[in-house]
């Protein structure tokens, strides 16, 4: 697609032809498959004749999706008392799907986000994912996120990064992979989210050397011989996964260890030709979180193969990936969702947004593909750690401040941070008020500097960070 060539609807009767043909066996798959691209043709459907009556259903809902996310960061409906152990991630989804929809909360909001964040914290490092819990890699990566999109001191300061690095060794296995936990499960997310931590907080190189030592491989053993990557060596190529394993490689600058070509292909295989959203996997239903899972491996993936050199043009449909999501996964009240009749969570919000910004900005010229009315322009993301790329550049300039006051005094590395870890004796004191806890339940239970700006919005100059 010619990168200054404006974004059209695609032709939907001419998509019929597109859809899925059981050659006369039914399945419970292929009637799954049906059903889903049945709901979709309504909206589609819907949409032909209603774009004549009301402009709104070329566009992106902010208002309510802002509502939504203001909503959920002050208070969780009681069913999201199953996440009470990624509460960390609950604030994460919100934080990067309001920076892509260009609106940040007040500054007391952001503290009080910090402080719950802190309450997080394990007093050994790492955060988990609720006060006085088990530190665990997962919410590790989203509370390192959160406080680097947030990017006060203090926010910096509650990283605490060398309690993070003993967290960091505490997981490793001598063959290179990471386990979620202490005694936990070893998969691809573990090596991704101890990878993203360590690079975004930009540990020193030796540290990287020794944690990471053998940890490219052990990740492309994971690469499968349908090109994606599994959890773990020998299980089935997924996209969540893929996303892990490539944006890993990519960040250790090791690309390469893997087969790109076939990893390049596997993925564009996974957009689905009616729906225009991504499948995670062979033979499964479309679904609005691999817009980014699937959409951003895409271009990281071209980068390495291209080496660095900027990309000029998307490999996969971005126009139908944001139809799909303008069109099948809003919700009316804010939100989106997985797929028609889901209902919307913030899961799926924040990455059917991050791929609807990494279809606009993966090609690089000066005019974003957006799909509608322009005002559907989202901010771009950092497509390997899925921050914004502002949070990125002043988070490796605030880190490598502390690389170099370490290097010259030969002191701890985190002699400047305040590192009093505060979580994990008194979990229970987390109180209510929304000054101390920002995640509440309806059930009332606890669920739930202007530093140089580096050029890390583009994909091919990010590889190298
Ligand atoms: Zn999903």
């Amino acid at each position: 697609m010619e990168t200054d060539e404006e974004l059209a609807f695609r032709d939907f009767n001419s998509l019929k032809r597109y859809k899925f043909n059981d050659e006369r066996t039914s399945t419970t798959t292929s009637r799954e498959q049906q059903k889903t691209e049945n709901s979709i043709e309504k909206c589609y459907n819907r949409f032909q004749q209603m774009q004549y009556l009301d402009a709104k259903v070329k566009k992106i809902h902010r208002e309510e999706h802002q509502r939504y996310l203001e909503t959920m960061l002050r208070r969780l409906p009681s069913h999201y008392e199953c996440l009470d152990s990624s509460r960390p991630w609950n604030v994460y989804w919100i934080l990067q799907a309001a920076h892509l929809l260009n609106f940040t909360f007040d500054e007391e909001t952001l503290e009080d986000v910090v402080q719950f964040l802190i309450k997080c914290r394990h007093p050994n490092g790492g955060f988990a994912g609720g006060p006085g819990q088990y530190p665990h890699l997962a919410p590790t990566y989203a509370a390192v996120n959160c406080l680097c999109i947030i990017g006060t001191p203090s926010a910096y300061r509650a990283i605490d990064r060398e309690s993070l690095i003993k967290f960091l060794f505490s997981v490793r296995e001598t063959d290179g992979s990471f386990r979620l936990h202490v005694d936990g499960e070893t998969d691809v997310r573990g090596a991704y989210c101890a990878i993203s931590c360590a690079k975004l907080t930009n540990m020193p190189d030796e540290v990287l050397k020794k944690l990471f030592d053998k940890t490219g491989d052990w990740i492309s053993s994971c690469q499968t011989y349908e090109g994606g990557f599994g959890g773990a060596p020998d299980l089935e190529a997924h996209g969540g996964y893929t996303f892990c394993g490539i944006a890993a490689l990519a960040l250790l600058d090791e690309g390469y260890k893997c087969d790109t070509q076939q990893l390049l292909k596997w993925n564009l295989q996974r957009q689905m030709p009616f729906e225009g959203g991504f499948q995670g996997r062979t033979n499964k239903l479309v679904d609005g979180c691999y817009s980014f899972w699937v959409g951003a491996t895409i271009p990281i993936t071209q980068a390495i193969i291209q080496e660095g050199e900027s990309l000029k043009e998307s490999l996969f449909d971005t126009g139908a990936l944001q139809e799909y999501i303008l069109l099948c996964c809003q919700k009316a009240n804010g939100g989106l969702i997985d797929k028609p009749g889901k209902p919307q969570d913030l899961y799926h919000t924040c990455y059917t947004l991050s791929g609807v910004s990494i279809a606009q900005h993966s090609s690089f010229s000066f005019n974003p593909q957006v799909l509608g009315d322009p005002v559907n322009e989202l901010l771009p993301t950092h497509p390997l750690f899925n921050v914004p790329p502002r949070a990125v550049a002043l988070s490796l300039g605030h880190f490598e401040q502390l690389n170099q006051n370490y290097k010259d005094s030969k002191i701890p590395l985190n002699t400047q941070q305040n590192s009093a870890p505060n979580c994990g004796k008194n979990s229970n004191d987390c109180e209510k008020s929304s000054t101390e806890c920002c995640m509440e339940t309806d059930n009332g239970i606890n669920n739930a500097e202007d530093d140089e700006e580096a050029r890390v919005s583009s994909v091919s100059s990010s590889i190298s960070n």
